[in-house]
């Protein structure tokens, strides 16, 4: 098995010299919060899956909706003409979910990129059926992650992820992130950052003009760019930039629906209804790959009253409300409801971040941390007043002394990524803290 995956897998995010030096651990088995290889190593997920496993992996109920389903009607398109009656039922229960947000209709995918390139698309089309076709633009923050399709690769705010790919779209462009670690303006103020984005992303839009503008895509708390928590005033300038000059906000809420932030949806966190929404990961719990593209009224309204001018939609994949996704997604958000997972979210980041401020204390490889609620990062520099990152080896280093340790991290650049299930527990927590502490020793003695 270890020789094939090297050989006959590809791993786009490992270089191939990696590969060989430091194969992917290959996982067999799951429980509970803990992931087993095949080498019969336990260790804590910390990565949650991939911030999507929210509830952890021993979920009968999820399973079982799965298994029915199977059963019941295993698959039929939901295309042209027909569709299934748990993706009905799903969107209702949606409906519910985002009522605060003022989302009312989902349309259904099999994933995060798949939901971030449903809207960017339902953008340019919502703004040609009001006859405004010029506005086609996008803009997004740097650092920024949206998947890997070519739009949402275009918005993607690291020119890493687009760099092999170019031409991406036309009209896409980044304006700074909001975090105070790392930023063009020379201050750690949170809210004169937030300010100075503004200001940066009215600049902006007046340089390319407004009317040319289709639509402002960012995550609410940036996930894969490294856990870049933006000031509470941030959303809510951008949502009033944004209805300015009529340019339609979609949230980006891949990770950060269904509880990760401690509270509900993202966009709650900061108090804003966007105008579309892209969720997928959490909402099944990562058990089927599955996503929903959430629209609002003004979205909706748009298609509804132009129903000429909306013509061939021409947007739909095969999988489009999948209903053994859509069981899945229902029985996923039934449990999340049940618990009320970001509760326990809020608590437990709570005293992650506690845990992680003592570690910065001990640990001069340490430059800074952050997160908030159960998404976090630690950031490894070589050098604390320059800021330089530190070293891949020294990375490497702990990552596999946390895994030896019994917790596996994720590492991306420079960062340690933490996305755990939301369930897990204050002992969780602390036997994160330990490993991570093992991990940051390695890196430093690199
Ligand atoms: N948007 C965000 C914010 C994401 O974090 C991700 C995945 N990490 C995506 C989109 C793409 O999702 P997927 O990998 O399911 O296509």
């Amino acid at each position: 098995l270890k020789e094939n995956n090297a050989k006959h897998m590809w791993h786009p995010m490992a270089h191939p010299a990696d590969m060989r030096n430091n194969p992917p651990k290959m996982i067999r088995g799951a429980k509970g919060v803990e992931i087993t290889d095949i080498d019969g190593h336990t260790t804590l997920d910390a990565v949650g899956g991939l911030w999507n496993a929210n509830l952890g992996y021993s979920v009968d109920s999820i399973k079982q909706a799965i298994n029915d389903q199977m059963n019941e009607l295993p698959y039929y398109s939901a295309f042209r003409g027909t569709t299934n009656d748990k993706a009905v039922e799903l969107s209702f229960e949606l409906n519910d979910w985002f009522k605060p947000e003022g989302m009312t209709r989902a349309f259904f995918t099999s994933g995060g990129s798949d939901s971030v390139e449903t809207c960017l698309r339902l953008a340019r089309q919502y703004h040609k059926v009001r006859g405004e076709g010029e506005r086609t633009k996008f803009i997004s923050l740097k650092k920024g992650y949206h998947g890997t399709h070519f739009g949402g690769a275009s918005v993607n705010g690291n020119a890493n992820f687009r760099r092999n790919y170019e031409p991406m779209l036309a009209g896409c462009f980044q304006i700074a992130a909001p975090w105070t670690y790392r930023n063009p303006f020379g201050t750690d103020n949170a809210e004169e950052i937030s300010n100075r984005c503004i200001a940066m992303l009215e600049d902006e839009i007046a340089f390319q003009g407004a009317d040319t503008i289709a639509a402002m895509i960012m995550e609410p708390v940036l996930g894969a760019g490294g856990v870049i928590v933006p000031h509470k005033s941030f959303m809510p300038m951008v949502r009033e930039v944004c209805d300015k000059h009529g340019i339609l906000l979609i949230a980006d809420e891949v990770i950060t629906a269904f509880g990760r932030t401690g509270d509900v949806h993202g966009s709650r966190l900061w108090g804003v209804a966007p105008d579309m929404m892209c969720t997928a990961k959490a909402i099944t719990n990562s058990y089927f790959p599955f996503g929903a593209a959430m629209m609002g009224e003004k979205v909706v309204d748009a298609f509804e009253s132009n129903k000429d001018a909306v013509g061939n939609i021409g947007h739909g994949y095969t999988y489009s409300a999948h209903p053994v996704g859509c069981a899945a997604a229902l029985a996923t958000l039934a449990e999340i409801k049940k618990a009320k997972v970001w509760e326990n979210a809020k608590a437990r980041g709570i005293e992650l971040q506690n845990g992680l401020a003592q570690l910065k204390e001990k640990h001069q490889i340490v430059g800074d941390t952050r997160g908030i609620g159960l998404m976090a990062a630690i950031e490894l520099v070589d050098d604390r007043p320059t800021k330089t990152p530190a070293s891949k080896p020294a990375i490497a280093a702990a990552f596999d002394a946390a895994y030896e340790a019994g917790v596996t991290i994720r590492v991306s650049g420079n960062n340690i990524i933490l996305s755990p299930p939301l369930v897990i527990s204050p002992e969780d927590v602390n036997r994160m803290i330990g490993a991570l502490d093992k991990g940051l020793a390695a890196a430093a003695s690199v």
